[in-house]
């Protein structure tokens, strides 16, 4: 709060498409789609319509001893974007509490087989898997776990595919084998103690859009069969098409054990989440005996509105052709980026995966990405660095001419945030 005293909040006041407008009429093109959630624009009508449907049928019930068609047809819809293999949907309201499902379900399955020692969790360094007291077990940014260490029971980190630190004349392939290599071997030590590995799949969001080779995911898919560890793919950031497939994982061509969604799953609309798993863990838990069910509820699972405004999402993904027009903007966010950045002498690392776009930036301002922020919003675009991590992550609806314009102010704005060391 004391820092808005220099840096005053912005009172929005409207969103329309890529837009979005404050008190004093000043407008932003949103690069990042609030915070990596809005995948077809602002007030899109398609989505505005089905809420408003589904507002005058039923707004909300509970999901206990009740269903109703928004989420039966949501679950039935994702089980098919997996080809059935994971066919069962369990819901929750955010990301934080997908990852504590995903975590508590894995540990109780092996726990239903007889296997009571497995109950630690195996991540990637710099991993972001949520903030909840669980989530942060397996969160690895100390900005946001250090304070509440003495609550948390960490787990175990193992390094990451980080094609960054590929040597001179190593590949991002071979990178991720290093890393698959140093996963073995923490695997073949503690797989008795260990119920999964989490990762993000090939992009580690927060910590700075850290971006992997699909090689690793293949590696860590078969360590995890061969040690008996379950795989959970938090796919919070990186699916519903974000990274140029629909799940990130289709690029390896694997199907974790465990997959969690967030974020866009409601087009940026209202608070969701769900983990999707298989039919061999729905069948740990399925007998008479209560204490071997999955214990786990929340007050608005399965909200009815915000499925809603899922199934209009994929919708849009359908009836859009949505993956294969994101191909088109992805170059040409590609090519402006690569024309205002690739030579500046101040960026390292210009990398990209799908719609998403970054880079980084070699400066000792330690508050550059305040400055970049403040910059940027003067030059009429919401980016927001990631310590000095610019990235851009446009919703599924710019035009070439919006990208032109959202790289040239985000150009600008580094150029000032600089400029003015
Ligand atoms: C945002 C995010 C979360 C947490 O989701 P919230 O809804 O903010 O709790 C978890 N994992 C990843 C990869 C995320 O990007």
């Amino acid at each position: 709060m004391k820092s808005h005293e220099t840096l005053p909040l912005v009172p929005l006041v409207r969103g329309e498409g890529i837009w979005l407008e404050d008190a004093d009429g000043r407008r932003f093109i949103d690069g990042i789609s609030a915070w990596w959630v809005n995948l077809f624009g602002h007030c899109n009508p398609r989505i505005n319509d089905a809420i408003g449907e589904q507002l005058e049928t039923l707004e909300h019930a509970m999901l206990a001893g009740f269903t109703h068609r928004p989420v039966v047809e949501l679950s039935e819809r994702l089980s098919a974007l997996t080809g059935g293999a994971l066919g069962h949907a369990f819901y929750a309201s955010d990301g934080a509490s997908a990852t504590e499902i995903a975590l508590k379900m894995s540990m109780h399955a092996w726990r239903n087989q007889g296997e009571t020692g497995k109950s630690r969790f195996v991540s990637l360094a710099g991993s972001y898997h949520g903030e909840t007291v669980g989530a942060l077990a397996v969160t690895d940014v100390a900005l946001f776990r250090d304070a509440y260490a003495p609550l948390v029971r960490s787990g175990h980190t193992v390094p990451s595919p980080d094609a960054r630190a590929a040597e001179a004349g190593e590949s991002a392939e071979e990178v991720a084998e290093r890393a698959a290599r140093a996963l073995a071997r923490h695997l073949e030590h503690h797989h008795h103690e260990i119920a999964a590995l989490i990762v993000e799949p090939l992009v580690q969001g927060a910590s700075g859009m850290v971006m992997y080779h699909p090689h690793y995911l293949r590696r860590a898919r078969e360590l995890c069969d061969q040690y008996d560890v379950y795989l959970i793919a938090d796919e919070i950031a990186v699916g519903c098409g974000r990274t140029g497939t629909f799940f990130a994982c289709e690029q390896a061509g694997i199907w974790p054990d465990f997959l969690c969604l967030s974020k866009g799953i409601s087009g940026g609309y209202l608070p969701l989440s769900l983990v999707l798993t298989r039919d061999a863990i729905f069948d740990c838990f399925y007998h008479d005996d209560l204490t071997r069910g999955f214990l786990h509820s929340h007050s608005y699972t399965g909200n009815p509105l915000a499925c809603r405004a899922a199934l209009a999402t994929l919708d849009i993904f359908a009836a859009d052709d949505v993956l294969t027009a994101n191909r088109g903007r992805a170059a040409w966010l590609g090519e402006h980026a690569s024309a205002a950045f690739a030579g500046h002498p101040a960026v390292r690392h210009l990398r990209q995966q799908g719609m998403i776009l970054a880079f980084d930036v070699d400066t000792d301002q330690a508050d550059f990405s305040t400055r970049f922020f403040s910059a940027a919003l003067d030059a009429g675009a919401l980016l927001r660095p990631l310590g000095n991590t610019v990235y851009f992550m446009p919703p599924y609806i710019v035009e070439e001419d919006d990208i032109a314009r959202l790289v040239g102010a985000a150009r600008r704005a580094l150029d000032t945030a600089l400029g003015g060391a």
